[in-house]
Order: C-alpha cells, then structure tokens, then sequence
C-alpha cells in the first residue's frame, strides 16, 4: 500500500468504538448490541489497531500521508449523491440509494466516503 499510494485514508477506531457502542440509546436501549459487539470482537480478531500501527511506521517512512477520518455514517451515505440515510444501507453487503437509485458494494460505497472525507480534510489542512 505504501509503495503503490501517495495517500492513505482510514476510519478512526478510536472515534468507531465510541460511535459503534453496544449500549444503544434511550430510545432502544440496546438494540443491535450483538451485532455492534460483533464488530467491535471481529475488529479486535483482525488486530486491525496493530495493523495500523505498522502501517502508520511505514507510511512515514516512506514519506507518505495517513489520513484518520470520522467513520459516522460512512456506511449509510451515498457516495454518489451524498443521502444519507440507515435504509440506503440493504444488507450487510448491498448499498442501494433510496434518492438517486446508485448501487454499490456496501464497503466500494462506504471506501469512496472515507477517501472524499480524507481529502476533503487534507484540502481543508494545504488551505489553511
Ligand atoms: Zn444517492
């Protein structure tokens, strides 16, 4: 990745185990706690904290840029018309726009958010 990518973008964990909390809300207190604490146990399987790391160590090295951003709704945003919404969201691995019609892979869909929000804020950084 390093060699082949100038910038790399990632979701923030430390701001996804917060967003991602199994507690729910008052509303529905503890909805989807199974399926969020299966997240957060398959994040934590894949030591994806520690892959990180590493890649951060060579990505400096190499005198690339690393770029954490928000992940709040990357996964139920449009990345073609930017409706965000929980229904655009289908299945675990079926994004379908309820606005525009736009189709994707869920994780295609979500990966082109978290690069336009990566640059959006490397952008927003050169600017100021
Ligand atoms: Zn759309």
């Amino acid at each position: 990745m390093v060699r082949d990518y100038d910038v790399i973008v990632h979701e923030d964990l430390r701001i996804a185990n917060m967003t991602r909390s199994a507690s729910g809300t008052i509303e529905a207190p503890g909805r989807n706690v199974a399926q969020k604490s299966g997240l957060n146990r398959s994040i934590v399987d894949a030591g994806w904290g520690a892959f990180l790391t590493v890649l951060a160590h060579k990505a400096e090295s190499a005198g690339r840029e690393l770029i954490a951003v928000n992940p709040a709704n990357t996964s139920r945003t449009c990345a073609r018309c930017g409706h965000c919404a929980k229904e655009n969201r289908v299945t675990q691995v079926e994004f379908v726009c309820t606005a525009c019609g736009h189709t994707a892979h869920a994780d295609v869909n979500a990966a082109i958010n978290i690069l336009g929000a990566g640059l959006a804020l490397r952008d927003a950084a050169e600017a100021a």
